[in-house]
């Protein structure tokens, strides 16, 4: 049965490292949870806290309605997948699955039943009397998957589980990782750098930064409404041109900025006149060229062009700050560096954060 986490003021450091600060976070039954940060920020000891194989130092770690502080990690009944995907490599693919069912004490037909449905799981069933050093590493993640999988954890806990492999074999994992967590509904809680894992997948996500949590929503909320510079600029591409509030009404403002007043509509900060703040556009913001819809019209630049296939990369300098656009389906009429530019920015998509 999958189960609630539920952290309450959470702590944890290392001599003079606070890795977890004060942390509280509530993930619900049959979430499909993210923990999203840099390196360093803490996520694998957060990871590890809810695992037990650290104690906190203070605060409370509930499943359900029970303190589990002081269970050991074997008591927990949770499923862990690492990114080195720590298979046994000498035994078959069943035997490593197995393992967890023999130490539960299951009978043998009630083993290889369950073996089963874990490999069709991840769909791998061919492969049960493999050697595990004998598949590829895509391969080998999916039976680190069965084998968590297999014992029907309350919480699947999985730690940058799929950085090792290549971006198309990430893509597919990422589909098949969610199309697991939708027929199965256990609560899986999924640590990671990885921004497009996080949006991609997460019900929720909780952005850390030196051991604390910045914000928690779905991925939407986070990338079109971050709680401040640090969020916009690590879950998406941004640009942030710098300026200060010279009126604010009603979820509007009008911002004072080196390439001139922008008008926002998505003012959700208190915010006073001669506030300093970074407008946070995104690439896909800045319309180049095609300035009849928006609210804000700039002139700039261009001065390199990325062509990517599917999109097209737009460097810009207005007024010597640097912008980034891009825009999807890259036709005949493109760009090149040293053109002059009239680029569009609705009001919707200029986000003031306070400095
Ligand atoms: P990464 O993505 O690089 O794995 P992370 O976000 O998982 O990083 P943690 O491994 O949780 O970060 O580390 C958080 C902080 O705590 C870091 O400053 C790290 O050096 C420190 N730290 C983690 N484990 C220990 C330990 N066992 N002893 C001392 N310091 C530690």
């Amino acid at each position: 049965m999958a189960v609630a986490v539920q952290l309450t003021h959470v702590t944890k450091a290392f001599d003079t490292t606070l890795a977890v600060n004060d942390v509280s976070l509530n993930i619900e039954k049959g979430e499909f949870f993210f923990l999203l940060g840099p390196s360093g920020c803490g996520k694998s000891t957060f990871l590890r806290i809810v695992a037990g194989f650290y104690k906190p130092d203070a605060g409370e770690l509930r499943f359900d309605d029970t303190v589990v502080n002081d269970v050991p990690p074997h008591q927990r009944n949770t499923g862990m997948v690492f990114q080195n995907y720590a298979l046994w490599p000498h035994m078959s693919v069943a035997e490593n699955i197995e393992y967890g069912l023999t130490l539960r004490k299951f009978d043998k037909s009630e083993r290889s039943e369950k073996i089963t449905r874990a490999l069709e799981m991840v769909q791998m069933v061919d492969y049960r009397d493999r050697a595990v050093n004998t598949l590829s590493g895509g391969q080998q993640q999916r039976i680190a998957l069965a084998r968590a999988l297999v014992i029907e954890p309350s919480v699947l806990l999985l730690d940058e589980p799929i950085s090792n492999l290549d971006a198309a074999l990430r893509q597919q994992m990422r589909d098949e990782i969610k199309q697991i967590h939708d027929r199965t509904n256990i609560t899986m809680f999924y640590v990671t750098h990885d921004q497009v894992d996080a949006l991609s997948m997460a019900d929720r996500m909780a952005i850390m930064q030196d051991g604390v949590i910045i914000q928690v929503g779905t991925p939407r909320e986070v990338y079109q409404f971050p709680k401040n510079a640090f969020v916009a600029s690590f879950v998406g591409e941004t640009n942030f041109i710098s300026g200060k509030v010279k009126h604010t009404s009603n979820g509007s403002a009008a911002i004072e900025t080196a390439i001139g007043t922008l008008h926002s509509e998505t003012v959700y900060h208190d915010l006073n006149e001669g506030t300093s703040v970074q407008c946070s556009i995104r690439p896909e913001a800045l319309i180049v060229d095609d300035t009849n819809r928006a609210e804000n019209t700039i002139t700039a630049k261009i001065t390199a062009v990325n062509y990517l296939g599917r999109i097209e990369e737009y460097q810009l300098v207005a007024a010597d700050v640097p912008l980034k656009a891009v825009h999807y389906n890259p036709g005949i009429e493109t760009k090149k560096p040293g053109d002059t530019v009239q680029v569009a920015i609705a009001a919707k998509a200029i986000i003031p954060l306070p400095d």
